[in-house]
């Protein structure tokens, strides 16, 4: 399996409009930050967990021929905001792309994209299948995805395991029994915004917390914003085994 991020920003992405800033201002790739996604491609599949603003660009940028299916997080606007564009797959797939997403998520996705959902649908506009997902494993293909149950302050958000690659975006807060599901896994990507506090997203320092209470062999730092520093001088801090995530990068999981 292979995971691409496609977008390791927080919701404004990197750089901030109008923000001069020295991450803002830098000419270090690794500090152009899209927003917060990843592919993940196996043998027969290609999936998208979210489809956030950037969604268009992200898929030109990594050349994406074909999309099977897009699995959402959570439905705040940097995660769902790109749906539209899934247009040019059912053009060149002649068909409908699979979407999973929780019933939360499902009506948010209904209110944003009123149109797709219409009675009398006009036509060229996007066509998705709905799943429905909850706390229950599910496959796409031969992957088995588990859902991981995290809070965003109040907001349930899923994170997923898919064998021992564990993907979660916009935590704060992990259950005992969710953060259970994820030990074992070898990879770990989580979310740490900025090193000072924030009441909806993990701080550097919760991050590398929680990364090292799952002990996974490599974590992975995503969904930052500018206010966490340039890539160089986080990278130079992180202790062993903790890796600050840029847009592009490619792992190989097992
Ligand atoms: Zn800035
Ligand atoms: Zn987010």
């Amino acid at each position: 399996m292979i995971v691409t991020f496609l977008g390791t920003g927080t919701s404004q992405g990197v750089p901030v409009i109008a923000c001069n800033c020295e991450v803002c201002t830098s000419a270090d790739p690794r500090d152009k930050r899209l927003r917060t996604s990843v592919m993940i491609e196996d043998n027969e599949k290609v999936i998208v967990i979210d489809s956030g603003p950037d969604f268009r660009s992200q898929m030109l940028r990594e050349k994406v021929q074909r999309l099977d299916a897009i699995v959402f997080t959570h439905e705040h606007k940097d995660h769902i905001a790109g749906l539209d564009d899934i247009r040019a797959f059912n053009h060149k797939q002649q068909g409908p792309i699979d979407v999973y997403a929780t019933v939360q998520v499902q009506a948010a996705l209904k209110r944003e994209f009123h149109y797709i959902f219409a009675e009398f649908r006009y036509p060229g506009i996007p066509q998705l299948t709905l799943h429905t997902i909850a706390v229950d494993h599910f496959f796409i293909g031969d992957l088995k995805f588990i859902p991981v149950e995290v809070m965003h302050y109040k907001l349930p958000v899923l994170g997923f395991r898919i064998n021992d690659f564990t993907y979660i975006t916009d935590a704060k807060t992990v259950a005992q029994k969710e953060v259970e599901k994820i030990k074992g896994s070898r990879i770990l990507v989580i979310n740490a915004l900025q090193k000072q506090d924030h009441i909806s997203h993990f701080t550097f320092d919760e991050a590398i917390a929680f990364a090292r209470s799952i002990g996974a062999e490599k974590t992975y730092l995503t969904h930052v914003s500018h206010n966490l520093g340039k890539h160089a001088d986080i990278s130079a801090i992180l202790p062993l085994g903790i890796e600050l995530a840029y847009d592009g990068l490619k792992l190989i999981t097992d």
